[in-house]
């Protein structure tokens, strides 16, 4: 019966620590977490302490449960705000359950382990030795309490020895499933970065584009709002490659990638779309400010070298083609077919130029 009630509260306490990393999960909680996110966090450990105390298991006057151990999670994590906060609710909760003397004495457990928690979690001991610490001090401090308000011997000592045992297994337990979720996320936020980046320049790749592309023109229409693309290619790139090698030629594209960055806006996308092809769409910008825009970056390759790793300076330049919704094409799908074929037309007419698609 113990070891049955003490274990559905175990698993009640493993599926609420997924629910919440992932109501979590873009904000990581560490000591140096906003006071939001510790007050965030405090509150949904209480709500989780308050959870598995109804589930908790009646002895005589006083229940039995896990609630000590997210509040340990949030003080080792957090520090004292979060474990506060829990540590309060789950006081205002156990006077839900019942008024008596238990409840009473159950503050005196809570307040002291989570102090205790609080201030053995900055010790400078490893993490076994602080979860183990905390976690006997809260088991002592119930079991002496317990001792007290429990009148059946016999039941004392059966359900001691199976709370510390389950007590110590649920931390550990709760930590390694906290922190495994929280790696997964970490992983999982890294690749998806990754994935959307190039590798060389640092700038957006194909596929962020598209979707930045597309979620912006999807919103077009009901936010009236003016969007302009340049599309951009160096002239003569194989040259480059051909003369002084690949890895020069990359070093001459990373370039480039610096030198979109410094002519566009902070919230202009500037992005590689392959090979020698960038893209910068400039968000809520008409077409005569897009071009003053890309004439101004033709300018700027066109006056300053790209140095190679050797030293040498290496003048190059290149060639843009500029569409605008709302001033070059009514259908924004049409925007990047259409600055396209204006690069084409700027190849074509003699490259180093911008020229601008036609309505
Ligand atoms: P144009 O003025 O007509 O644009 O001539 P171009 O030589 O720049 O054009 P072309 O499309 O013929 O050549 C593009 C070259 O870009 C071919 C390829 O070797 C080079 N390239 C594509 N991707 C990379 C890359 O990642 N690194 C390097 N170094 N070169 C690349
Ligand atoms: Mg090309
Ligand atoms: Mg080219």
């Amino acid at each position: 019966m113990i070891i049955k009630d003490l274990f559905s509260n175990l698993t009640i306490l493993v599926s609420l620590l997924f629910f919440y990393a992932q109501v979590t999960k873009n904000y990581h909680m560490n000591n140096n977490s906003s006071v939001k996110v510790k007050i965030i966090a405090g509150i949904l450990g209480g709500i989780v302490c308050n959870i598995l105390m109804h589930y908790s298991l009646q002895i005589e006057s006083t229940i039995m449960d896990l609630r000590h151990v997210p509040t340990i999670l949030l003080a080792y994590y957090g520090g004292p705000i979060p474990a506060l906060i829990s540590m309060i609710l789950t006081i205002i909760g156990r006077f839900f359950i019942s008024m008596n003397l238990a409840s009473y004495l159950a503050i005196v457990i809570s307040v002291s382990g989570t102090l205790f928690a609080i201030y053995f979690s900055k010790s400078r001991y490893s993490k076994v030795i602080k979860i183990a610490s905390i976690t006997t001090f809260n088991n002592l401090i119930f079991s002496i309490i317990f001792c007290f308000l429990v009148h059946d011997t016999l039941l004392i000592v059966k359900a001691i020895p199976l709370y510390w045992v389950i007590s110590y297994f649920s931390t550990y337990l709760a930590f390694f499933v906290l922190g495994y979720i929280r790696q997964s996320q970490r992983l999982f936020n890294k690749y998806q970065e990754e994935s959307r980046t190039d590798a060389l320049t640092g700038l957006n790749n194909i596929r962020k584009f598209d979707e930045v592309y597309n979620q912006l023109i999807s919103n077009l229409n009901t936010d009236k709002m003016k969007l302009s693309v340049l599309y951009i290619d160096i002239d003569f790139f194989k040259g480059v490659n051909d003369t002084y090698g690949h890895s020069e030629g990359d070093l001459v594209l990373k370039e480039l990638g610096y030198i979109l960055i410094k002519n566009t806006r902070p919230f202009d996308i500037v992005s590689r779309n392959g090979g020698e092809e960038f893209t910068v769409l400039l968000v809520d910008c008409q077409v005569n400010e897009a071009a003053v825009i890309a004439e101004n970056i033709r300018k700027n390759v066109e006056d300053i070298p790209f140095k190679l790793s050797t030293g040498k300076e290496l003048k190059l330049t290149i060639s843009i083609g500029v569409a605008s919704y709302g001033d070059t094409t009514k259908e924004p799908k049409m925007l990047i077919k259409d600055a396209d074929k204006a690069l084409y037309e700027a190849k074509h007419t003699g490259r180093n130029k911008v020229c601008v698609a036609s309505l």
